[in-house]
């Protein structure tokens, strides 16, 4: 069982000696590293960051357009920028800046918070392009960008955009931004985020409105400011086909605003949309491209519209933001339980005299064997139902019913451990009509806000004992007091687990692509935090773990809330204070361990 590590690690893990390690320098285990981190007292989920898998991704970026480029003998420049959406973490997007340095690679903001950011950490000559709505506030930090030294490119969404650039820069600054238009494309992408592009999308300016544009510059004296056209057909674009579209039209309109007098225009900007393989199934593999075939598909098309209309070859920008950085982040989290640990033989409290189809049960348990594990199952499934009727029509006791449970679960177990080596339909069956669950110290909505919101997979797979056949058909529940913090069995993706006895050993599951989106998207649900976080540096002879941040406290979430927390904290010494319960000398210590719990974070503190 390999979990489909094939498919979508793109070799950075792989397994070796049982364990899940690190495909880089010293190859380290995810375990081993998961296990010093903790023995430095903490506990619950933790992200690990990456930066080696960071700078592989913007190397093959630079690379494949490179490659593009040099097969066609494309004479524009190729440029991409981040866009800081995708994860604003300091510990990513610092690591992230400082490898990109030697490609000039550049931040793209879409909010003023985001700009800001771009200011302060963008390398020297990198470029910065704004997209997304700006009032006048945004536009003048687009200039003031300028006037520190930015190569910055303000791309506007619309016209009433273009009239406060155009006002804002005849009453303050002498020097202005570039400005990029946004085009609103005829075609479209494909998959759940296509509402991006197409003719209906929320963003961009239809042609009217372009040729409307290009008079307002030029009367305003600033079409040689105009350099970019950008469009953005959606995130994980899944197919080629729509983008090649896309670029078509682009390429198109790139050339009919140049023949309009746009002197200024050299590049095209195609957004981010390149899309990372979540799928952990042969069958559910979703990305039909390579980022080689995209490099080249983008570059020849743009070379054959110039050729043909007879235009200089346009610069190009990219904006991929997940295909940077959903590889870089692994969240850990620990199995807290098992959902039919409780149910041990030690537990039977058979009695002198019990009910006839408890005895049977108690006959399945004894005789089962590997011929008729099925048979013996669907029974006692059988019996389990009959007697819960009988308890609810009070023929049955408490006893009964709790020995029903635990002969029941025992069945399962030792059915599913004699079919277990056998290759057989009918584990699966059994697999298939009785799951066990995980309860797993994390929050679903704080760390796979995906997951819940647009049913988006990431892989996920044990970090140890990978040499033994799991045998449990899993479904993982978060520590949420949510339903919905949940990810069921899925008979078409299964995911199955060892069983194992918490109490005895640590398990410990990895949640594989989680660098992109699901950091910022992440909700308080419960008031659980960001979970705690390091970044692990691989060297040849072995590893450092570098930045460890732990999960926020308690009292700062509550503070991030806007509580008083001055008030909390008085409120709760009064109380205690005054308590006839408390008798006086505990009260002062029972306070301090209040204080302990404000400042530590919520995650839960079993052993694992
Ligand atoms: C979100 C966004 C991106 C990044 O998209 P990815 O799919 O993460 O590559 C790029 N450009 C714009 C304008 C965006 O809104």
């Amino acid at each position: 069982m390999d979990y489909g590590i094939d498919i979508w690690s793109n070799d950075n893990f792989f397994i070796d000696n049982k364990k899940v390690k690190i495909n880089h320098k010293s190859k380290p285990s995810l375990v081993k590293i998961t296990k010093e981190i903790r023995e430095k007292g903490i506990r619950g989920p933790i992200l690990l960051r990456f930066p080696h898998l960071i700078e592989k991704q913007i190397d093959l970026i630079y690379e494949n357009f490179k490659n593009a480029k040099n097969e066609f003998n494309y004479r524009g420049s190729f440029n991409a920028v981040y866009p800081l959406k995708v994860n604003q973490y300091p510990n990513f997007v610092k690591n992230l800046v400082q490898i990109g340095e030697k490609y000039n690679y550049g931040l793209e903001a879409g909010s003023k918070a985001e700009l800001l950011l771009a200011m302060a950490y963008n390398s020297e000559n990198s470029p910065i392009t704004v997209n997304g709505f700006k009032d006048e506030e945004m536009i003048s930090l687009g200039f003031i960008a300028k006037e520190m030294g930015h190569d910055i490119t303000l791309t506007i969404e619309g016209l009433s955009e273009l009239k406060n650039i155009i006002k804002i820069n005849k009453k303050r600054f002498s020097h202005i931004p570039n400005i990029g238009l946004r085009i609103r494309l005829h075609s479209s992408g494909i998959g759940i985020w296509a509402k991006s592009g197409g003719i209906n999308s929320k963003f961009g300016l239809t042609s009217t409105e372009l040729i409307e544009a290009i008079n307002m510059l030029k009367s305003a004296g600033l079409i040689e400011k105009f350099t970019m056209i950008h469009f953005h057909i959606g995130s994980q674009i899944s197919e080629i086909g729509p983008l090649k579209k896309a670029l078509r039209e682009a390429g198109n309109i790139y050339a009919q605003l140049k023949k309009m007098g746009a002197d200024g225009l050299k590049s095209i900007n195609l957004g981010g949309g390149l899309a990372i393989e979540y799928s952990q199934h042969k069958d559910e593999i979703k990305r039909n491209y390579t980022l080689r075939e995209y490099a080249n598909d983008v570059v020849y098309l743009l070379k054959d519209i110039s050729t043909h209309k007879k235009v200089k070859e346009p610069d190009i920008y990219i904006e991929s933001g997940r295909y940077i950085a959903a590889s870089h982040a692994v969240l850990i989290a620990p199995v807290l339980e098992l959902f039919s640990q409780e149910y041990t033989e030690e537990k039977l409290k058979l009695k002198e005299e019990n009910p006839p189809l408890i005895q049977e049960l108690y006959e399945l348990y004894t005789t089962i064997d590997s011929v008729y594990a099925q048979e013996y199952l669907h029974d006692s499934i059988d019996h389990m139902n009959s007697l819960l009727t009988l308890f609810d029509l009070g023929y049955i006791d408490l006893i009964d019913r709790s020995n029903t449970e635990i002969l029941v679960n025992l069945i399962i177990k030792k059915a599913i451990i004699l079919l277990k080596d056998k290759d057989s339909k009918e584990l699966l069956q059994i697999q298939d009509m009785i799951q066990e669950r995980y309860l797993i110290n994390f929050s679903l909505f704080q760390s796979l806000p995906d997951f819940w919101g647009i049913e988006q997979n990431f892989p996920v797979m044990p970090l140890d004992r990978l040499d033994e056949k799991p045998t449990r058909s899993a479904s993982i529940w978060d520590i949420t007091c949510d339903s919905d913090g949940e990810i069921s069995y899925n008979r078409e993706q299964p995911l199955f687990l060892h069983d194992l006895d918490v109490t005895k050993e640590d398990y410990f599951l990895g949640f594989f692509l989680v660098g992109a989106y699901q950091e910022v998207l992440g909700m308080k649900h419960n008031l659980f935090t960001h979970p705690s976080e390091a970044t692990i540096i691989l060297s040849d002879d072995g590893y450092e773990i570098k930045n460890i941040l732990e999960a926020q406290s308690i009292i700062d979430i509550i503070e991030d809330l806007d509580y008083d927390t001055k008030e909390i904290t008085d409120i709760l010494s009064k109380k205690i204070e005054n308590s006839d319960l408390i008798d006086d000398q505990a009260k002062k210590s029972i306070l301090g361990e209040i204080y302990l719990f404000l400042n530590d974070n919520g995650y839960l503190k079993t052993i694992n």
